[in-house]
């Protein structure tokens, strides 16, 4: 059991695995210890904006996370820092009526008898990493529906479960997600996470200390083993041929596999065949991009979970600005609300924009520029893109003004309609989307959105 301060401590740690960098930094590290007694966790946050916003936002994770680590049920309290002279005397008395004014209710009992069962969390296993913190939507519903199939009944069907999409998709957030479950389904299981990083370390580790049983050991005793990012195996022909033993060890034994990699088994490169087979053997479940929709029920779902309300052209407006890494939309998200709570301005479009830009280069874009560049390009004029011609050369070029605008410019969607002769904002997105889609598989396409991106930066690159 830790001591005293050093359950803060650790809770930072787990924190700081967990939350986004900006969160971490803004409210959690800054927060200091000050008491821990009879269960009561009593932190210190600089301010007064500060202390409201831990408590708003981050107690009950604090006091989950406590509460796993101590064992017991942890109460937490934030008080604000000036109020708090480290004068040790000053502090008690403050601090006892606080407590009898504000904390001797219910609540305050229910915490005292309640015991609850402390839930089982594997070490390595990130805590919002789990399935209903995982927004499913068209791109993702096959590898959920595995995931949870392979969690519900390990071993059964899907042996390996083979999940692959690109960064920031949410592969890991889906793997750690069965192991967290399959926990709570049978607390008693087996389950180890790894990254295939780890693996190849212990593995170097073990071999040097000649300690191979003790390494078999560990991993072949799981019922139930994650490994994350398998595509780092290329090439490391001991490690492969060491997980080759390994799965089949575990594969015979009905224990359940679960692989990620940023690609199917056989473009890994450098694989050899048998484990492109083994891998293959079971079911591959890919992650595709999200569309517009699911990106903004992801930001819709992290808001509420920060118990956040954001106007929803906001969430539109961030959503539609990062499109191809959940991770990065993620960051957006947090860096606006940070940016938001620290200059006190309101969660608008306009105030949060310039926090926002995707391509961290200040770039700012004027819309006539857009309308300009994308005339110019495509072959039509700034007029026709404003008419209601739905010629096709036009309805493209209109199409990526409006994919640029999101992109380039400030502009909220109703906003970017007018630039276009008053579109309705329903038919932006569609745009958006559709240039999304068409970007992966329209070569030309793409080349000719690049070509005005050049253009744009070329003409309007301004340092904001
Ligand atoms: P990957 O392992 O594919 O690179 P991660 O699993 O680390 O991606 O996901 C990146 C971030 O995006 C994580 O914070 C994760 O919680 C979040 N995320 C990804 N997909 C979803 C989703 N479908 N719903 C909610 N959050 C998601
Ligand atoms: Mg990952």
């Amino acid at each position: 059991m830790p001591t005293r301060n050093e359950l803060w401590t650790k809770v930072q740690q787990l924190l700081q695995k967990n939350l986004s960098k900006p969160s971490y930094e803004t409210w959690i590290r800054p927060a200091e210890f000050f008491d821990f007694k009879d269960g009561c966790l009593t932190l210190l946050a600089p301010n007064s904006f500060s202390s409201d916003w831990l408590r708003k936002n981050y107690s009950h994770t604090i006091e989950d996370i406590a509460s796993e680590i101590y064992g017991h049920d942890v109460k937490v309290y934030i008080k604000v820092k000036e109020e708090f002279p480290s004068n040790k005397s000053n502090k008690k008395k403050t601090f006892s009526s606080i407590e009898n004014n504000s904390i001797a209710t219910r609540e305050n009992l229910d915490v005292k008898s309640k015991q609850a069962p402390v839930k089982k969390i594997l070490p390595g296993l990130n805590l919002r990493y789990v399935f209903n913190r995982f927004v499913v939507g068209p791109n993702s519903r096959m590898a959920h529906a595995a995931a949870m199939a392979v969690a519900e009944a390990p071993g059964r069907e899907f042996n390996p479960l083979f999940i692959c999409g690109g960064v920031g998709l949410g592969k890991t957030h889906l793997m750690q997600s069965i192991g967290h479950y399959r926990l709570e389904i049978d607390p008693g299981a087996k389950v180890a996470y790894v990254s295939t990083e780890t693996f190849t370390n212990d593995l170097i580790v073990a071999i040097r200390k000649d300690g191979m049983q003790a390494f078999r050991n560990r991993y072949r005793e799981a019922d139930l083993i994650l490994v994350d990012d398998i595509q780092f195996i290329e090439g490391k022909e001991y490690t492969q041929e060491e997980f080759f033993h390994t799965f089949n060890a575990l594969h015979e034994a009905g224990r359940q596999i679960v692989l990620t990699s940023d690609r199917p088994p056989s473009q890994i490169p450098r694989l050899q065949e048998r484990l492109i087979s083994r891998f293959s053997m079971g079911l591959i479940a890919d992650i595709q991009a999200p569309d517009l929709e699911t990106r903004m029920a992801i930001l819709q779902k992290k808001a509420e979970h920060e118990r956040m309300r954001l106007p929803r052209d906001l969430i539109q407006f961030i959503a539609g600005r990062f499109t191809s890494n959940i991770r990065e939309l993620e960051g957006a998200f947090t860096r606006a609300v940070a940016f938001a709570s620290i200059t006190g301005l309101p969660m608008t479009v306009e105030s949060v924009a310039p926090m926002l830009d995707p391509t961290g280069q200040g770039v700012e874009v004027k819309p006539k520029q857009v309308l300009e560049k994308v005339a110019e390009v495509f072959g039509v004029t700034e007029e026709e893109m404003r008419s209601p011609s739905r010629r096709r050369p036009v309805s493209q070029a209109r199409q990526v003004g409006m994919y640029l605008m999101r992109h380039g410019t400030d502009l909220s969607l109703p906003r970017i309609g007018e630039s276009f002769g008053g579109k309705d904002h329903t038919t932006v997105m569609y745009a958006i989307e559709q240039v999304e889609k068409k970007l992966s598989s329209e070569p030309q396409l793409a080349s000719q959105v690049q070509k005005v991106k050049d253009l744009l930066q070329i003409d309007s690159r301004k340092r904001r």
